[in-house]
């Protein structure tokens, strides 16, 4: 066959129509039938991806979710089975074919989480997140500026699911997106500023664009920092987002509003619902927008739940009973180093006592075993001959004496 003749096998267009002509072994293919195939293919790949989702959503019960969570959160009930409940919904949601116009449409449950710093918010979504084996990502509503100002954009949070998801933009539109210190961008006062609220009302704005579930650009490198890079679409629409926040001093705000109940037993011997100790459990929607967040954002979150502060109790079963709770951690470190690992029970009350102390809550147990295991850890794996270390009081009393966290707090 002479060169003049060659023309591609698909559209049969000569060599001299077509920009590019590439052999194969026994044809050819020339370069706008290469970019519809890939059209196809792309396509093709993404339907299939949609319906693998949808296959690997097969639907848990919110009393498996709760269950599933149990093994890794403690106490927290409250929130457990509201969390449950939403992200049942949120997927019955997804599972449904789609929207015909006389069927009802299922809402999104974007969720808001309402609790002292270190009581498992984060833990919580991240919980959910791994049962689902969705993408999730954390982002921090503090560094969050309106678009112009210096900080991150919006749209960064999307940037971040988008690389948990490695890019898989259709992964990324079904994954779970908790966004921390909500409020901190409550608005500062009640009366609208005449100067501009950059870090407050102005974020909360930029935000409900992601939340109203729309198409959003997003730079895949987040930030502005490559101002070159191209824009990636992604559809908001099925994203569940999660906030958490502390809000101190909202109590404040629930106590007045609660107020007109007296404490203590009614008239007819049931229990008043006002419990002075956790006024947390009471927060409600108007509590938030006297906080500062604006009517549209709190109208974006339909489910608000509480989480409750840590006792010493809790903060002890924190420590052995969660799937892979601290102790047990360590257990298996030592372990893979063929050495058995035990703790006197007093040890961890002493633990306990010790994050109480502190006021570091569930996040502080971490840095005390750490002061009180780093020598062992240190030196056990040289000693090939010790099979078995028991850690006493005696000997965790010693090493949380000469650590660096018992010297800051005498500092
Ligand atoms: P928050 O988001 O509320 O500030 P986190 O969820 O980040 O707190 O909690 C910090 C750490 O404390 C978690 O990684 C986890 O190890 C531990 N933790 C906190 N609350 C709980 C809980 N209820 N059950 C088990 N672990 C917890």
């Amino acid at each position: 066959m002479s060169e003049r003749e060659i023309s591609c096998s698909f559209c049969g267009r000569k060599k001299s129509e077509v920009n590019i002509l590439i052999a194969g072994i026994t044809g050819h293919i020339c370069d706008s039938c290469i970019s519809q195939a890939n059209g196809i293919v792309v396509e093709d790949l993404a339907e299939k991806s949609n319906s693998q989702v949808k296959a690997n959503l097969t639907l848990q019960k919110p009393k498996e979710i709760k269950g599933f969570l149990d093994e890794y959160v403690i106490g927290q009930n409250d929130a457990k089975r509201v969390l449950s409940v939403a992200v049942y919904n949120h997927y019955k949601r997804l599972l449904q074919p789609s929207f015909e116009e006389d069927e009802v449409e299922i809402e999104k449950s974007n969720i808001v989480l309402v609790g002292e710093t270190g009581t498992g918010k984060t833990l919580l979504a991240k919980t959910i997140a791994k049962m689902l084996n969705v993408p999730f990502c954390i982002a921090d509503a503090t560094i969050l500026t309106e678009a112009g100002y210096v900080g991150e954009d919006v749209e960064s949070v999307l940037s971040r699911l988008l690389q948990a998801a490695d890019f898989d933009v259709s992964a990324a539109e079904r994954g779970i997106v908790f966004i921390d210190e909500i409020d901190k961008i409550a608005r500062k006062s009640d009366n609208a500023s005449i100067t501009r609220d950059v870090s407050g009302e102005g974020v909360q704005q930029a935000l409900l664009k992601l939340l109203e579930g729309s198409t959003v650009n997003v730079p895949p490198q987040g930030g502005r920092k490559h101002p070159e890079q191209k824009m990636i679409s992604v559809e908001t629409k099925n994203i569940l987002f999660i906030c958490g926040g502390a809000f101190d001093g909202i109590q404040q705000h629930i106590k007045r509003r609660v107020k007109t109940n007296p404490i203590g037993y009614s008239n007819d011997g049931t229990e008043n619902i006002t419990d002075e100790t956790n006024l947390l459990s009471y927060v409600s929607p108007l509590d938030l927008k006297t906080f500062g967040l604006i009517p549209e954002l709190i109208g974006r979150f339909p489910v608000l739940s509480h989480l409750d502060p840590l006792t010493g109790d809790v903060l002890k079963r924190i420590l052995t009973e969660p799937k892979n709770s601290l102790m047990k951690q360590y257990v298996k470190l030592f372990e893979m180093d063929d050495v058995k690992l035990s703790f006197d029970k007093e040890v961890l009350d002493f633990i306990v006592d010790k994050a109480l102390d502190y006021k570091l809550g569930a996040r502080g147990l971490r840095s005390i075993c750490e002061a009180i295991m780093t020598d062992a850890m240190f030196d056990l794996p040289s000693e090939e001959e010790i099979k078995d270390f028991k850690i006493t009081l005696a000997y965790a009393e010693e090493k949380f004496s000469n650590s660096k966290l018992n010297k800051l707090r005498a500092a």
